[in-house]
């Protein structure tokens, strides 16, 4: 029920999970595998931001759209700053590139045929459904939103604007940076610590002034905090690091890399 798989989706290789296989939503984690990009971005690349032709990116854009069944002009997308506002897709925000009025790392609506998009290669992207009361969240959480507790504050964006219980929501964090591979600084470490909760059994010190920390698994908590039941909440074990051929990272290639995309969309 909680695992993750891979799926095919058309010609492209997704990533979903049992906890979100409901009626009334879609949901979907890319994955490199496929699409039209060139050179480091090879695959599904789904950034506009790189300094590559858009022409591929459209192009993906396309490909997911009808892969997961929706109309990629409708679409709304995150325009991520790694801060931590929330923000409630509006119709004006939907169309085929990144949307310059506003800028946020969450996305919530009650809307349903509108897809909220959001992108990461190591940072980790959350969906949230609330089959209650018919909405969903797409969340960028790197570490700084994690620190921020960007996930929590999702779940009270819905909770003040669709009435949600945290009691039944469905959490799924995607594939992203495993605490194998996010090695970190004490400025992590101390931004983490000033959560609210114990996240020692999150974090690992190993000799000298470095820590790896385990993002997921703090969301995950972050969640249950907020209310959420532990078994409406499943991470991806997948990371983004250790997995070349299918996943971008930025730790292991900078800004020579393309994105992954998070999509949900409520029927
Ligand atoms: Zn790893």
């Amino acid at each position: 029920m909680t695992e993750f798989f891979d799926e095919t989706a058309g010609i492209l290789t997704i990533r979903r999970t049992g906890l979100l296989m409901r009626p009334g939503v879609v949901h979907a984690f890319t994955t490199r595998r496929s699409g039209f990009g060139e050179g480091p971005c090879s695959g599904l690349n789904l950034d506009f931001g790189k300094d590559i032709p858009p022409g591929s990116v459209y192009r993906n854009h396309f490909l997911l759209a009808a892969a997961l069944g929706y109309s990629p002009f409708k679409a709304v997308r995150t325009r991520q700053v790694h801060g931590d506002s929330v923000r409630e897709a509006k119709p004006e925000d939907s169309g085929l590139r990144e949307h310059t009025a506003y800028e946020c790392d969450a996305l919530i609506t009650d809307r349903p045929g509108v897809p909220l998009l959001v992108f990461s290669a190591d940072c980790i992207p959350v969906l949230l459904y609330d089959p209650v009361k018919g909405a969903a969240a797409a969340i960028h959480s790197g570490w700084r939103g994690t620190a921020a507790g960007i996930a929590a504050k999702a779940v009270r964006a819905m909770r003040g604007r669709y009435g949600t219980f945290p009691g039944n929501l469905l959490a799924a964090i995607g594939p992203g940076i495993g605490p194998c591979c996010f090695e970190t600084g004490e400025e992590v470490v101390r931004a983490i610590g000033a959560l609210g909760f114990d996240v020692s059994g999150f974090i690992r010190k190993v000799p000298g002034e470095k820590w790896y920390v385990d993002l997921k698994g703090i969301i995950a908590r972050t969640l249950e905090e907020e209310g959420l039941a532990g078994g409406n909440i499943c991470a991806d074990p997948e990371c983004s690091r250790c997995l070349p051929s299918k996943y971008w990272s930025h730790r292991r290639s900078g800004q020579s890399r393309g994105v992954q995309a998070a999509v949900i969309m409520l029927k």
